[in-house]
C-alpha cells in the first residue's frame, strides 16, 4: 500500500493538541506561520511518498554493504538523499546564520515522522545531523562553525555520532578510546567504536564524526570524558574535503532489521580531532545531540505505527472473511469486531504518541526562548516520548502483522520490514529502560516540582472536560505513584521506573485524546472514547507494579536465575 502523509493530521496536531500558537507568538518563530508549514509540509510530504517510501523495500533487500573500505549504499538512496537535502529536509531548524531554515523543532519532527515512515533507515542519516549541527550550534567555536556548519546544513556532508564501545553501551563512562593533544590546538584520536550509525556512505562529500573519548589523566567516569570532531576528509581552509584521516570502517553488523542504515565498526588510528567545548565536559555538549536524538527516535516509534496503520487499514479494508455479526457490513475482515479493536488500538496509540512527540517539541522550543518552565517540561517529557514511542512503534507494527494474518509474515507485504526496523528504537539512544530510570532519577532531583506541574496540568484540564473525570482519577493515580516514588530508595524507583513511564504516558495519552475530542469531529471523539475506556485502565495495573519498588526482583538468586 502507498504510503500517504499525514499532512493535515500534523495541522490539527498543531491548531488544537500542543498549542503550536505559543511558538509561532515568539519572536525567535514568528514567520513560522500555519500557511509556510502547510507549504513545507505539503512539499516534504511529496517528496516522502513519491520519492522515499519506494526506496524502503530495496533498503531491506540490498543492505548497505562494504567494498574495500567504503561503504555502499542501498540502490535508489544516494538519490533519496538528494532530494531530502535539496528540499531543505535533513536540516529544518538549523540556524539560517550558516544556511538552514531556522524553523521551530517542531516543524522538523513532522518532517522526520514522514521521512521515518516513508524510509526509516535513509532518515537515520539526516537525524544524526541534524543532532550533531545542534551540538556545533550550540557548543563548537566561531571558526569550526564556519567551516562545518554550512556543508552539513546544506547536506553536502552528513554527521554521526560516536558513543559506544564494546565494553561501554548504557555505561558511557567507562568508554576508553584515547586523545592526546597534538601541540598544534588539535587531538589525535585512537581507538574503536562500535554501532556506528551511517559511519561512511557514498553519496555526501564527508561524512563528520563526533566522538567521545578520554584525554591522558581524565577523571575516571563520565566526568573525564571530552568531545572531538572527526571528520573522514580533513578540510582546507576553504572548505575543500583534503586528506584522509587515520580513521576507517572495520566491518558492518548485520542486522534483525533498518538493512539499509549501515552500522559501522570504526577504527581511530591517532585521527585528527578537533575539541568541541571543553575538556572533561564533552558528555554536557553531547547531551545537546542525545536530547536531539531522543526525539528523534521517538519520532521513528511514531513512523512506524503510523506507516503499520496504514497498512493493516488498507489491506482489512480488502480482505474478505468470515461472516459478520453485524448488520450492513462491508463483508471484509473489517465487520469483525477483533478485527477493529486492533485498529481502533493502532489509531488511537499512533495519535496519542505523535502528539506526545509534537508536544515535547512545542516545549524544547519554548525552552530554547528562555523559558524555563517549558525547558524543565520538556526534561520531563523527553524520556517518556522516547519510551513510549518506541514502544507503540513496536506494538503497532506488531498487531499490523495480526491484522493481515498469514499476510503479515510474508515479507511481499512489507509490514514484517515495519517490525524488523523499529525494533531498535527502544534499543538505541539509550534502552527504554535507561530512558526510565533517567525519568525517576535525575527528573526527579528537583524533589518532583516539573512532574507535578505536569499533573496539575492534566487534572486542571481534565477536570473541566465531560469525558475527562476517569483522565482525572488516573492523573490523581499519577500522582500518587510519584509520591510514592519520592520517598524511596533509587534501586527501589528503578524496579518501578518502566511501568510508572508508561503509566504516565497512558494519562498524557488521555489528555491528548481529550483535546482532540474538544476540537474535533465524530472520529476524533470515539477514539478519545475507545483510549480512555480501553487503554487509559492500564495505567492501573502499571502504577501497581511501579509501586511494587525492587526488593522481590532479587527472590531469586543468580544461580537459580540460571537454573
Ligand atoms: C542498529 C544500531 C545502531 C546504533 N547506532 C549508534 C550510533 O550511531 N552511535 C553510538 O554511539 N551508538 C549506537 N548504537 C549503540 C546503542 O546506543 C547501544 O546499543 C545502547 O546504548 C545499549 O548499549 P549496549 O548495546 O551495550 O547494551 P547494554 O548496555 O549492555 O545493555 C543490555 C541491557 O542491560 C540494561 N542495562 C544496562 N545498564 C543498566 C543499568 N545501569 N540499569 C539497568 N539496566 C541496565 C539495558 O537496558 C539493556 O536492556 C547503535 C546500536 C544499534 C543496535
Amino acid at each position: 500500500m502507498p504510503y500517504r502523509a499525514p499532512v493535515a493530521e500534523f495541522e490539527f496536531l498543531l491548531s488544537h493538541v500542543v498549542g503550536y500558537d505559543r511558538v509561532t507568538a515568539t519572536e525567535a518563530h514568528a514567520e513560522a506561520t500555519p500557511d509556510m508549514v502547510h507549504a513545507l509540509l505539503t512539499e516534504a510530504g511529496r517528496i516522502c511518498e513519491e520519492v522515499l517510501a519506494p526506496l524502503n523495500r530495496a533498503g531491506d533487500m540490498t543492505p548497505a554493504r562494504l567494498e574495500n573500505g567504503v561503504v555502499r549504499t542501498s540502490p535508489g538512496y544516494a538519490d533519496g538523499y538528494r532530494a531530502m537535502a535539496e528540499a531543505g529536509m535533513t536540516a529544518v531548524s538549523a540556524d539560517p546564520e550558516y544556511g538552514g531554515l531556522g524553523l521551530p523543532q517542531t516543524v522538523t519532527t513532522c518532517v522526520n515522522d514522514m521521512a521515518g515512515a516513508a524510509c526509516l533507515a535513509l532518515q537515520m542519516n539526516p537525524l544524526m545531523t541534524q543532532g550533531q549541527i545542534e551540538a556545533l550550534e550550540n557548543h563548537a567555536t566561531d571558526e569550526i562553525k564556519a567551516l562545518y556548519l554550512p556543508k552539513l546544513i546544506s547536506g553536502e556532508w552528513c554527521g554521526t555520532m560516536n558513543l559506544t564501545e564494546p565494553q561501554a553501551g548504557s555505561d558511557v563512562g567507562a568508554l576508553s578510546t584515547k586523545a592526546e593533544p597534538a601541540g598544534d590546538g588539535t587531538y589525535r584520536i585512537t581507538g574503536q567504536k562500535i554501532y556506528i550509525s551511517w559511519g561512511d556512505n557514498d553519496f555526501t562529500g564527508n561524512v563528520v564524526h563526533l566522538v567521545l573519548a578520554r584525554l591522558p589523566d581524565a577523571p575516571k567516569g563520565t566526568k573525564g570524558i571530552s568531545l572531538f570532531l572527526v571528520p573522514k576528509l580533513i578540510p582546507e581552509a576553504d572548505g575543500t574535503p583534503g586528506v584522509a584521516n587515520s580513521l576507517k570502517v572495520v566491518s558492518l553488523e548485520h542486522k534483525l532489521g533498518l538493512h539499509g542504515s549501515p552500522t559501522c565498526v570504526m577504527q581511530y588510528d591517532g585521527a585528527t580531532g578537533w575539541l568541541i567545548g571543553e575538556e572533561n565536559r564533552g558528555m554536557a555538549a553531547m547531551f545537546t545531540m542525545m536530547n536531539n536524538a531522543r526525539l528523534g527516535v521517538a519520532v521513528h516509534g511514531v513512523s512506524i505505527a503510523d506507516a503499520a496503520t496504514q497498512a493493516a487499514v488498507a489491506y482489512a479494508t480488502d480482505r474478505t472473511q468470515g461472516k459478520p455479526l453485524v448488520e450492513g457490513g462491508t463483508g471484509t475482515i473489517l465487520d469483525h469486531a477483533d478485527v477493529r479493536r486492533m485498529l481502533m488500538e493502532m489509531k488511537a496509540e499512533t495519535f496519542a504518541a505523535r502528539a506526545m512527540a509534537l508536544d515535547l517539541a512545542v516545549s524544547i522550543d519554548l525552552g530554547h526562548t528562555g523559558d524555563a518552565a517549558q525547558a524543565a517540561r520538556a526534561a520531563v517529557l523527553t524520556p517518556i516520548a522516547k519510551a513510549y514511542g518506541t514502544e507503540m512503534g513496536i506494538k503497532l507494527a506488531n498487531i499490523g502483522i495480526q491484522v493481515h494474518g498469514g499476510m503479515g509474515f510474508i515479507e511481499e507485504t512489507g509490514v514484517a520490514q515495519y517490525l524488523r526496523d523499529v525494533r531498535v528504537s527502544a534499543i538505541y539512544e539509550g534502552t527504554n529502560g535507561i530512558q526510565a530510570m533517567d525519568l525517576v532519577g535525575r527528573k526527579m532531583m528537583d524533589g518532583g516540582a516539573a512532574i507535578h506541574a505536569l499533573i496539575d496540568a492534566v487534572e486542571f484540564e481534565a477536570g473541566a472536560h465531560e469525558m475527562g473525570a476517569p483522565v482525572a482519577a488516573m492523573a490523581g493515580a499519577l500522582r500518587a505513584a510519584t509520591e510514592d516514588m519520592l520517598g524511596r530508595d533509587l534501586n527501589d524507583r528503578f524496579g518501578g521506573a518502566v511501568p510508572y513511564l508508561m503509566g504516565f504516558a497512558r494519562v498524557m495519552g488521555a489528555l491528548y485524546h481529550l483535546r482532540a475530542a474538544t476540537a474535533g469531529d465524530k472520529t476524533r471523539t470515539a477514539l478519545a472514547r475507545f483510549y480512555i475506556a480501553r487503554l487509559l485502565p492500564e495505567a492501573h495495573g502499571l502504577f501497581a507494579q511501579a509501586r511494587a519498588g525492587a526488593a522481590d526482583l532479587y527472590d531469586l538468586s543468580a544461580d537459580e536465575l540460571a537454573a
